[in-house]
């Protein structure tokens, strides 16, 4: 029989606006921020409105055609895309309302950070989100969502109100605390499976100028940094954010010389109380660890946002894993030095932060999200440019994260799951939370059409 490819079939009939393969910006709109996924979709569906997003849908169960949803399309596995498939491509769903006098903002499902920072904080507010402005909004929220005021107010997850989510059946619904509060519930943390969220409306806080400080140390003095960091870190404030890492330093001025391009270990606190305050609390923290420099600022909320932008671009390779450790013992931080001196590239790191605060005080019943009670998260992240290479930069972070795993929970945060062994995701929510994401999976999607994901199957019937 002769195989006649999907999008040569004049029976499909498809919106003139849908790209495909060979059509002016399918190869822009095809493409993910992880230069690793290489991948040619049979469609792509910009999507503008639910509507919209209903008819992909309903073409895809009339073709039986598996589909992809991309938002922000940083997803680190590159499940926003899929040789063969349809994708179903959020990107023009970028539209921010704010109430400031509520405090609430509404966020269409295709969103990257930068595009809700730049409508909330000229009202001096702020949905805690991410690090890096240009993530998706989708994929973070749906994953939970670490930032820097992660400690202070909570995951972003912690902060969707309420979705406009079109289901499987292309049906368009809203979800809120008082109707299909279980999807609600399953957004929280659960991924991008239960539908497609168009708009998300998320509880702003307050933000104003933020006390920053980070410094340099040497490879040689990491782990006494870190075992005076492990003294520091549980008596922060939850005003008080701080992160780690280690990584090839850069030639910026306030780094000695000796430090230039060679792995280092990176000690960053950020403030987010009266700034007045702020020296004096990251002060304590530097104190006591004996950096060999420091840079010290007070710069706008929406500065620090976009800070760690221009570090993880857009088509390079990648690959990451996480795993979130008991505690930061000596033999932990030997692991992750380590790991450190193993770095096969000068563009990779291997981070972490101490968490709690506002996270662990959210109740569990509140999401789905998992591993709220985790004191620390180190992630491995490699970035190279090279294919030849990727050999080696895909076994860092794999070796780096497995020696660290004795000393961990065995969780792991869904959003850096990363070509994981079967079974992953059961082990990252857990068995009882597990069970009823299925039993929603099962209400909303039961033919497990949203699948293409770190993906939490139906009840079985
Ligand atoms: C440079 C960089 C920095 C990062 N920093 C942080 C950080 O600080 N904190 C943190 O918590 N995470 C961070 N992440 C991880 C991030 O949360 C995930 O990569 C997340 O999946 C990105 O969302 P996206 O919409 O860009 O992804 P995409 O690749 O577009 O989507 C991933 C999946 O999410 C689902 N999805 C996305 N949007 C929707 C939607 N509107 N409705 C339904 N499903 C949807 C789909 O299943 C999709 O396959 C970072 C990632 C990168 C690449």
């Amino acid at each position: 029989m002769t195989h006649v490819p999907l999008h040569d079939r004049p029976d499909l009939q498809v919106p003139g606006r849908w790209l495909r393969p060979g059509a002016p910006g399918y190869d822009t709109a095809r493409r993910i921020w992880n230069g690793m996924h290489d991948r040619r979709p049979a469609f792509i569906a910009p999507c503008s409105s639910p509507e919209e997003v209903s008819e992909a849908l309903r073409y895809a169960a009339r073709t039986g055609l598996e589909i992809t949803v991309r938002g922000g399309g940083h997803n680190v596995a590159g499940t926003a895309v899929a040789d063969g498939t349809l994708m179903i491509d959020l990107s023009p769903l970028r539209t921010v309302t704010v109430d400031h006098a509520a405090r609430v903002a509404q966020a269409g499902g295709g969103c990257l950070l930068a595009d809700l920072d730049a409508a909330t904080t000229p009202h001096d507010l702020a949905c805690p989100a991410g690090v890096v402005s240009h993530t998706g909004l989708g994929g973070l929220t749906l994953g939970g969502g670490y930032g820097w005021l992660a400690r202070k107010w909570g995951l972003t997850c912690d902060h969707l109100l309420a979705a406009e989510v079109v289901l499987a059946d292309g049906s368009v619904v809203e979800a809120t605390e008082d109707d299909h509060a279980d999807l609600l519930w399953a957004l929280r943390g659960g991924g991008g499976n239960f539908g497609i969220v168009t708009r998300f409306t998320l509880r702003l806080r307050p933000v104003g100028p933020v006390h920053y400080h980070t410094g340099v140390y040497p490879l040689a003095a990491a782990q006494d940094a870190l075992a005076a960091y492990r003294d520091f870190a549980p008596s922060q404030p939850d005003d008080l954010h701080t992160v780690g890492a280690l990584k090839h330093a850069g030639t910026a001025d306030w780094i000695p010389a000796e430090l230039h391009g060679r792995p280092a270990l990176f000690l960053t606190a950020a403030w987010f109380g009266d700034p007045d305050d702020g020296p004096a609390h990251t002060a304590r923290l530097f104190d006591t660890t004996g950096p060999a420099a420091t840079l010290v600022r007070r710069m706008p909320y929406a500065e620090l946002q976009s800070l760690g932008d221009h570090g993880e671009p857009a088509g390079h390779r990648y690959f990451t894993k996480s795993c979130y450790p008991t505690d930061l013992t000596p033999e932990t931080a030997a692991a992750f030095i380590a790991a450190a001196q193993e770095i096969p590239s000068a563009l990779s790191s291997i981070d972490f932060e101490y968490l709690r605060g506002a996270i662990e005080h959210v109740p569990e019943e509140d999401s789905a999200f998992p591993s709220r009670g985790a004191p620390y998260i180190f992630t491995a992240s490699s970035q190279w440019t090279d294919p030849q290479q990727d050999t080696p930069n895909i076994a860092w972070p794999r070796r780096s994260i497995e020696r660290l795993a004795p000393m961990c929970t065995g969780g792991a945060y869904v959003n850096y799951l990363h070509d994981e062994a079967p079974g992953r995701v059961l082990e990252v929510y857990g068995t009882h939370r597990h069970a009823r994401l299925a039993a929603v999976k099962k209400a909303y999607d039961p033919a497990n059409t949203f699948r293409r994901n770190q993906n939490i199957p139906p009840t079985p019937s």
